[in-house]
């Protein structure tokens, strides 16, 4: 789960996290209120969107002017300004797509004179089974890039977990950034609070980009993008509250509701499919065969009838499928089980595009019978290579 900017700045606030100060509104007529609580005489007026990119993004309504989604501000009547232009304008930025992202609310920060601009996120590293740090000199920049041109100004380490953050670490951090005296012992105490507030809080993702050095030798973090591992979101309800479903696609909302592990691509081959491996080999198969997913779904072993339906109609519901293909294996699940679901589902929702069944695993020669003698039209499949294929071929012939 993401949240914005200014959530995450206030998730920072109480592990003692050295940020500006700011005000968040959701309305233009708030903008003059906010900046007069705020010190100028520069503030700086930032888009919220769940996307990365906004100083170097377009709005696309011209009334919003081409400042990009993070403005200086240097009077309060440019903050009204800027607040009345980016209001309710769409902010397209290289993290949004093509369609961008409509701005709902703005943060209104203390602008801060900057010295330098630095890097630092923290991140789940898989490999290591451990959070890793990312830290570059090279700040305000998109990292991957930097990991492109100079891969030898990023350096990277993991904290172990059984001894937990140490001075070492905060010592690497300082040393990576070139700092040193007090600088040093303020880049060490910054890694320090947001390694526990990274751990505290279950958080995916922590991206400080840029962190910066500021003229009077202080050591802030201005900009804040954070992620939560969902499976842990039971044990904290306050991050919970944070989440902004505008930001979130319908689909992906709708299949949560029923527990579908459920992402949204943009291809043309709709999937249901049950366990997460099977289901990536899945898309890579359709991608083998020249088509595009439209999705990845997961829809457990365990799947109900009305999970089975549920999963359906998300998946019929996006106007860019073409095409289905539902990829189970039976194992706790029984494939009669699941061949009646998928007719109860096709029986509710319709069918207006080809559908692919392969079926494996425990009752599997009653499943497709079930499927044969439906009278539905629905291709049976006998492995996966052959339903790929088919479902591929379905929606090239529809095409
Ligand atoms: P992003 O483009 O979505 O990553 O948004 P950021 O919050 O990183 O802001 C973009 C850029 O605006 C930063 O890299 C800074 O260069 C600049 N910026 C943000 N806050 C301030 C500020 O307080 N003072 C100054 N001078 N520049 C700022
Ligand atoms: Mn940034």
């Amino acid at each position: 789960m993401n949240i914005h900017e200014y959530q995450a700045k206030a998730v920072l606030q109480p592990f003692g996290v050295s940020l500006s100060k700011g005000i968040a509104i959701l309305n233009a007529s708030e903008a003059e209120e906010a900046a007069k609580q705020l010190a100028g005489p520069v503030w700086v007026v930032k888009s919220q969107i769940h996307a990365g990119g906004r100083g170097k993004g377009k709005f696309k309504e011209a009334s919003a002017g081409d400042k990009g989604g993070v403005r200086l501000a240097r009077s309060i009547d440019e903050v009204k300004q800027f607040a009345q232009e980016m209001l309710g304008a769409t902010l397209v930025t290289l993290q949004t797509g093509p369609a961008g992202k409509q701005v709902h609310r703005l943060y209104i920060e203390e602008g801060s004179e900057i010295d330098k601009e630095f890097y630092l996120s923290l991140l789940v590293d898989r490999s290591t089974s451990r959070v890793s740090f990312v830290v570059s000199t090279e700040g305000g920049m998109n990292i991957e890039d930097v990991a492109h041109d100079t891969p030898e100004k990023i350096v990277s380490f993991s904290v172990d977990p059984a001894t937990g953050i140490m001075p070492h670490h905060g010592r690497t951090v300082a040393k990576a950034l070139g700092l040193t005296g007090d600088l040093a012992k303020q880049a060490e105490k910054l890694a320090t609070q947001l390694y526990t507030a990274f751990i505290a809080k279950d958080m995916e993702m922590l991206e400080i980009n840029p962190l910066v050095l500021t003229k009077q030798g202080e050591l802030r973090c201005l900009d804040a993008k954070m992620s939560f591992d969902s499976n842990s979101l039971y044990r904290h309800p306050d991050i919970v509250a944070l989440r902004d479903t505008t930001e979130e696609d319908a689909k992906e909302i709708e299949a949560s509701k029923y527990d579908l592990a459920y992402i949204a691509l943009d291809g043309t081959i709709g999937c249901m499919v049950n366990g997460a491996g099977l289901a990536m080999a899945t898309l890579d198969i359709i991608k083998l065969y020249g088509e595009s997913p439209a999705n990845f779904l997961d829809v457990g072993g365990g799947a109900s009838e009305e999970k089975v339906t549920a999963a359906f109609k998300i998946i019929t519901a996006d106007p860019n499928v073409k095409g289905i293909l539902v990829n189970i294996f039976g194992g706790i699940m029984k494939c009669d089980v699941i061949a009646r679901g998928v007719l109860a589902a096709v029986k509710a929702v319709g069918l207006s595009v080809p559908l692919v069944v392969r079926l494996e695993g425990t009752n599997v020669e009653e499943g497709k019978k079930i499927i044969r003698e439906s009278g539905l039209n629905v291709l049976p499949a006998d492995d996966l290579d052959d339903a790929a294929q088919k479902i591929v071929n379905a929606v090239k012939k529809v095409a």
